[in-house]
């Protein structure tokens, strides 16, 4: 007879991890499959890794602003194979870290991949499991457009397995991944080109950032092509690659190239139609706002669903999934509003709310922007100027907060806590009544004029 669980996760990442532990805390006998390394996207080929090449990268910056503060420093360059080394042992440790984890919690792992045989029966190596609740929790993995040559280009995850730094990168797309690989790359010593088929980076986010960081990566030496659509990739003679494109007269050479445009859901190999689950045409589940599936028992959560990819968000949608199903909470739910993320640009980027654009769809006349820009203090004294700029969109009489922009050093920890504001309902008036830092770049949030 098969073994019943009371909950089946598919797939040990953010999403999975969360809601397997959070079941059994409550008690309920759970069972996590996972076909690759616990921790999936996030510890893996994502956030962890990538925060790891930011540091690197900005440590490169601070190295190069450090004369202005007087430092005579001997440099001996950049040892990439060092760093990587040092990365990967430590991802390594994380996922051994995540064994014990799910062994402390009392959660059965499969090693395997698992495929539906109905909506509440799963094979995962030939072995036939059943259980009451099935969470989806499959994540996404990155496009490779269909053209001649694509597989010459690489994704983010061949970003990761890198010996060292190529001399001359191209890199197609527009999206985080495009934008915070370009700024890590081009502070490591490759000469990046950065390929977008429109205008700007960041389509969705505040005009104030995609502008600003459009010049930010042109200030620290990115080429940044517009209107640029990659047709076909050759490999040469000398192991470069040459890249034809339309909206160029000359091919491009470079030594890699990264295909940074987006990611397709996991859900092609799960054997969906066995359980009657609806699927969007791009591949990803629908669900009502308490994670459910068209199918009963059957629940999506994280990068395979529709909603924002990001490694808190699919964190947070397990464990409130886990509070309704088995903690008795039967209302609990992720609120897909005022999410804030973080883009690990140089400088980096921290959005919570909505976009002045958005507000003002919404909201007409009644919308209020208070904006600045200026060079942070540290910037005085270095040979980069970067700017900070920094937008609050407010709306009506009360002028409540309900989007908040920065991009600039410090960005990415600043955000934290005025999104907690902003969720709470802040107004333009509760900023100003708070007492600044000074000197800081994050007391100008609260004295806007
Ligand atoms: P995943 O973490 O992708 O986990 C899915 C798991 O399911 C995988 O381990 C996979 O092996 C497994 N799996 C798939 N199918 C099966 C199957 N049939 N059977 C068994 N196992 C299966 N987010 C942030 O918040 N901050 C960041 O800085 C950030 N940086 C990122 C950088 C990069 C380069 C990338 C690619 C992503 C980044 N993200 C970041 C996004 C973040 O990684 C994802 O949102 C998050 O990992 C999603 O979690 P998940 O559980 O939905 O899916
Ligand atoms: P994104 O969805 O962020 O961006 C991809 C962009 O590439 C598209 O919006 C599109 O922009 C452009 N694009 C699409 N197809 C093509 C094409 N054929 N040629 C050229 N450009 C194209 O995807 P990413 O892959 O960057 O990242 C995936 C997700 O992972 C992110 O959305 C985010 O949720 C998450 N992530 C989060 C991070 C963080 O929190 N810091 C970091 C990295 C990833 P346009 O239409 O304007 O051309």
């Amino acid at each position: 007879m098969a073994e019943h669980y009371d909950l089946m996760v598919i797939g040990g990442g953010s999403g999975g991890l969360s809601v397997a532990e959070r079941a059994t805390g409550y008690g309920a006998r759970c069972a996590l499959i996972e076909a690759g390394r616990l921790g999936g996207t996030c510890v893996n080929v994502g956030c962890v890794p990538k925060k790891v090449m930011w540091y690197a990268a900005h440590l490169a910056h601070t190295l190069d602003d450090a004369a202005g503060y007087g430092f005579r420093l001997d440099y001996f360059g950049f040892d990439w194979r060092k760093l990587k080394d040092a990365r990967d042992t430590f991802v390594q440790n994380i996922n051994e870290w995540y064994l014990g984890y799910l062994a402390k919690a009392k959660v059965d792992l499969l090693n395997g991949f698992g495929r539906f045989i109905d909506a509440h029966t799963l094979d995962v190596n030939g072995e036939r499991y059943t259980a009451d609740h099935i969470v989806i929790a499959t994540g996404g993995r990155p496009q490779v457009p269909e053209l001649p040559g694509a597989e010459f280009g690489m994704t983010s995850d061949g970003f990761f397995a890198l010996p060292s730094c190529p001399p001359r990168t191209a890199i197609v797309g527009s999206g985080y991944i495009a934008v915070e690989l370009a700024g890590m790359l081009q502070a490591l010593g490759s000469e990046v080109t950065l390929l977008l088929r429109k205008d700007q980076v960041l389509r969705s986010f505040d005009a104030l950032l995609r502008e600003q960081l459009m010049e930010r990566l042109r200030e620290d030496g990115v080429t940044v092509l517009t209107q640029t659509q990659v047709r076909a990739v050759a490999r040469l003679a000398n192991g470069a690659l040459s890249l034809h494109c339309e909206g160029q007269a000359s091919t491009l050479p470079v030594d890699a190239l990264i295909w940074a445009i987006g990611r397709d859901p996991n859900t092609d190999a799960l054997n969906l139609a066995a359980t009657g689950v609806l699927v969007n045409p791009n591949g990803s589940i629908p669900t009502d706002p308490f994670q459910n599936t068209s199918v009963s028992g059957v629940y999506a959560i994280g990068d395979v669903t529709q909603n924002f990819h990001l490694t808190p968000v699919a964190i947070a949608a397990g464990r409130r999934l886990a509070d309704r199903l088995f903690g008795g909470q039967p209302e609990r739910r992720l609120v897909y509003e005022n999410i804030p993320t973080v883009v690990f640009s140089h400088p980096p980027i921290g959005t919570v709310g909505l976009t002045e654009e958005e507000a003002r769809q919404q909201f007409g006349s009644a919308v209020q922007i208070y904006q600045t820009q200026f060079r942070p203090m540290y910037h005085a004294f270095t040979h980069r100027q970067p700017r900070t700029a920094m937008k609050l969109v407010c709306v009506g009489p009360e002028e409540k907060i309900v989007g908040c922009h920065i991009i600039g050093e410090g960005a990415d920890e600043m955000l934290q806590g005025f999104a907690v504001a902003v969720r709470m309902g802040a107004t333009k008036r509760d900023f100003d009544d708070t007492v600044a830092i000074h000197p800081t770049s994050a007391e100008e949030l609260v004295t806007m004029r």
